[in-house]
Parts: structure tokens; C-alpha cells; sequence
């Protein structure tokens, strides 16, 4: 049985990747320190015989015993309002855990897959947005030190490879939602949701004329594990094309909740990209992965989840 450890794994997509090695027959060690996780998350996998949990902060050394196959690296903060609470833990699980990761995988001959992200492509002037577009980020605003991080990330990971021919990929993330997001964590899909649930009405930063592309969960999962079992060292662009202004992506939010609240307009964030939208062709024809959930029904089964929640969980407010 191959041996996965998957770091990030009590939060979002770190806890859907668990899900999916373990679908798979792999022996899954999930590895988070919570800081911006939930043990709820992985509540479900505690006590399978195939799962095993280790608490601990990747920016420490990490001795794994035994053979180890692969490695997936998410642990991140990834919502703004998180790395800009977090600005130096964000820096350093992006290096020096990053530097561990890939320590450990050279030392167990594993392979490794970096979360990257398309916050690399700063605030892009490419649209939409290819692999070999090198970006355009502001390294001392606010966001610089997720989006920094995330650079050297995929800077290490390449001289690792390059240099200890350490085998190696890299995901560039784009806007992914689904089930076991965290209400509070600032990112537009939960906060317009828990403002539906809560019966107040949607912030809107800036003009809302900034576009962004949403990429279901499963798709997600899919192009992950695609790009895992390819032999491409290169960074891949996954998510969906689909790109919607934040201003119809609140009206549509508002149908689909059924809700007859307003929208309210907030101030912009510093550095927030105006555009965004990933060119797929490469993992197309790479991974022959394309998304295959639209908008409608990603947005219900997420809204479904939101729904569960306890009334506590829907007011807990952490900033
Ligand atoms: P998340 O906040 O839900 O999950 C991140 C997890 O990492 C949390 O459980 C947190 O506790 C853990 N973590 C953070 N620092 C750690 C440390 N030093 N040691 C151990 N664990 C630590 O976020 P997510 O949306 O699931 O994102 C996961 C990864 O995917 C991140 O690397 C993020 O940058 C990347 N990503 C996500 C998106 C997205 O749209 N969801 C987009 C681009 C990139
Ligand atoms: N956004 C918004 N209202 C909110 C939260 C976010 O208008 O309550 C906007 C935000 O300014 C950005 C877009 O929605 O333009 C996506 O924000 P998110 O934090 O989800 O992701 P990112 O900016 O990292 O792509």
C-alpha cells in the first residue's frame, strides 16, 4: 500500500485529499497544525485503520519513520483576511516549511506536489492567465507575503528538483469552494453565503467590477490527482475558466439562496487582482482534465453545506 503525507490536512482542500488518497488505497498521514483548520474536517477519517493524524507545525523539522511515497504540501493560510492576520506564519510555512518538505522527500525518495497558486500572477496583466506569464505582484503590500512565499515555494521546489533531482510538481491554484470552507474566513463564497444565512446583506468590495473564475472542489481533487501521477515538473494551472464580476456573482448568490437582501458596497482591499481567469489548455492536454461541475450546482451542494451549520457556528465572528 503506497504511503501518502498530505500537509494542510484539517483545513479545506488538504481534508477533500485525504478523502480522495484514501478512495484511492492509500495510506494517508494527514499533518496540520490548525491554525487556520478545524478538527471538524477530519473528524470522519479519526480511527480509520488506513488514516493516521500528526499534529504539528511544518515549519518545524518533521521526522516521519518508515518508507514514505508521496507528499502533498497545503498547509497555507489562503484567504486574504488569514494572511494578513498571520503575516509571518504565512511567510515562513511557505519556506521554511516548504524547505522541510522537500528535505523530506529527498531523504524518502518520495514524490512532492507544491500548492501554488494563482496569486503569483499578482494583479495580472496577461488575461487570462498562462503558466508562462511570470506575474505582476507588489512584494511589500499586504498580500506580498502570501504571494511572495508562494514564489519562493515554487522557486525551492525547482532547485530541489534541478539540483537533487527530487521528483517534483507544482498546482497553481485558482479560486477553488466547496463543502468545509470556513464560513468566517473572509473569502467572497462563504462571507456572501453566511450573509444570506444570516439574513444580512452582501459586501461588495470596490465597484465589484473584478472578475474571478470558481472552481468546484471535486475538479479540483480530479486535476490535483492528475497532475500527481503525470511526469511534468512544471507549474499547471488548474481551475475553471468560467469568469464572473464579483457584482453578478453576488446577484446570482442572492438568487440562488432565494434571500431578498441587498448588496452594500465596501471599500476595495489594497492589491486585490481586477482580473482573473486560468488558461487550461495545458492541463488539458497534459492531464486531459477539464471542470466538469458548472457554477449552479457547485454554489447548491456548497450553500447545502453553510445550511448545516449550528446557529453558533453561522455567528461566530473572528474579526
Ligand atoms: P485552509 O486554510 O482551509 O487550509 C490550510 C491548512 O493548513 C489549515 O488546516 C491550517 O491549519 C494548515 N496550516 C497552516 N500553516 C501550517 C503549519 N505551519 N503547519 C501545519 N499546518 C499548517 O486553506 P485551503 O483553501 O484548504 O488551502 C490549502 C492550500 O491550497 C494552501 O496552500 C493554499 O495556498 C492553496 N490554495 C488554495 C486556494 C483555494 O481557492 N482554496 C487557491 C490557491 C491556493
Ligand atoms: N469580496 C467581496 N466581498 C466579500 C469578500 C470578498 O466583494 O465579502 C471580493 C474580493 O475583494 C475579491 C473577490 O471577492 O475581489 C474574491 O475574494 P476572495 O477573498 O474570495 O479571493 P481572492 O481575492 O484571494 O481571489
Amino acid at each position: 500500500m503506497k504511503k501518502v503525507l498530505i500537509t494542510g490536512a484539517a483545513g479545506f482542500l488538504g481534508s477533500h485529499l485525504c478523502d480522495r488518497f484514501l478512495a484511492e488505497d492509500y495510506y494517508v498521514m494527514g499533518m496540520d497544525n490548525f491554525i487556520t483548520g478545524d478538527q471538524k474536517n477530519i473528524q470522519h477519517l479519526i480511527g480509520l485503520e488506513n488514516f493516521e493524524f500528526i499534529e504539528h507545525d511544518v515549519t518545524k523539522y518533521i521526522k516521519i519513520e518508515g518508507n514514505l511515497d508521496c507528499i502533498l504540501h497545503f498547509a497555507s493560510p489562503a484567504s486574504p483576511i488569514d494572511y494578513l492576520k498571520i503575516p509571518i506564519q504565512t511567510l515562513k510555512v511557505g519556506s521554511l516549511g516548504t524547505h522541510n518538505l522537500l528535505g523530506l522527500a529527498k531523504a524518502k525518495n518520495a514524490r512532492i506536489l507544491i500548492a501554488s497558486t494563482s496569486e503569483v500572477y499578482g494583479d495580472p496583466l496577461v488575461h487570462p492567465q498562462t503558466e508562462n506569464y511570470y506575474g505582476n505582484v507588489n512584494t511589500i503590500g499586504p498580500r506580498g507575503v502570501y504571494d511572495e512565499a508562494k514564489r519562493f515555494q515554487e522557486s525551492i521546489t525547482m532547485a530541489y528538483h534541478r539540483f537533487h533531482g527530487v521528483e517534483t510538481r507544482i498546482v497553481r491554484i485558482f479560486n477553488t469552494y466547496g463543502p468545509r470552507m470556513r464560513l468566517n474566513d473572509g473569502r467572497v463564497i462563504p462571507a456572501f453565503m453566511g450573509q444570506a444565512l444570516r439574513g444580512e446583506d452582501l459586501t461588495i468590495f470596490g465597484d465589484g467590477m473584478q472578475t474571478r473564475s470558481f472552481c468546484y472542489v471535486d475538479d479540483q481533487v480530479e486535476g490535483i490527482y492528475r497532475l500527481l501521477l503525470s511526469d511534468y515538473s512544471y507549474p499547471v494551472n488548474i481551475g475553471n475558466p468560467h469568469e464572473i464580476s464579483i457584482k453578478d456573482f453576488a446577484e446570482e448568490i442572492l438568487g440562488l439562496t432565494e434571500t431578498t437582501q441587498k448588496v452594500i458596497y465596501k471599500e476595495l482591499p489594497v492589491d486585490d487582482p481586477l482580473q482573473r481567469q486560468p488558461d487550461i489548455s495545458l492541463a488539458k492536454k497534459l492531464l486531459n482534465w477539464e471542470p466538469k461541475v458548472d457554477r449552479k450546482e457547485g454554489l447548491n451542494k456548497t450553500f447545502e453545506y453553510f445550511k448545516t451549520l449550528s446557529t453558533e457556528e453561522l455567528y461566530k465572528s473572528e474579526h
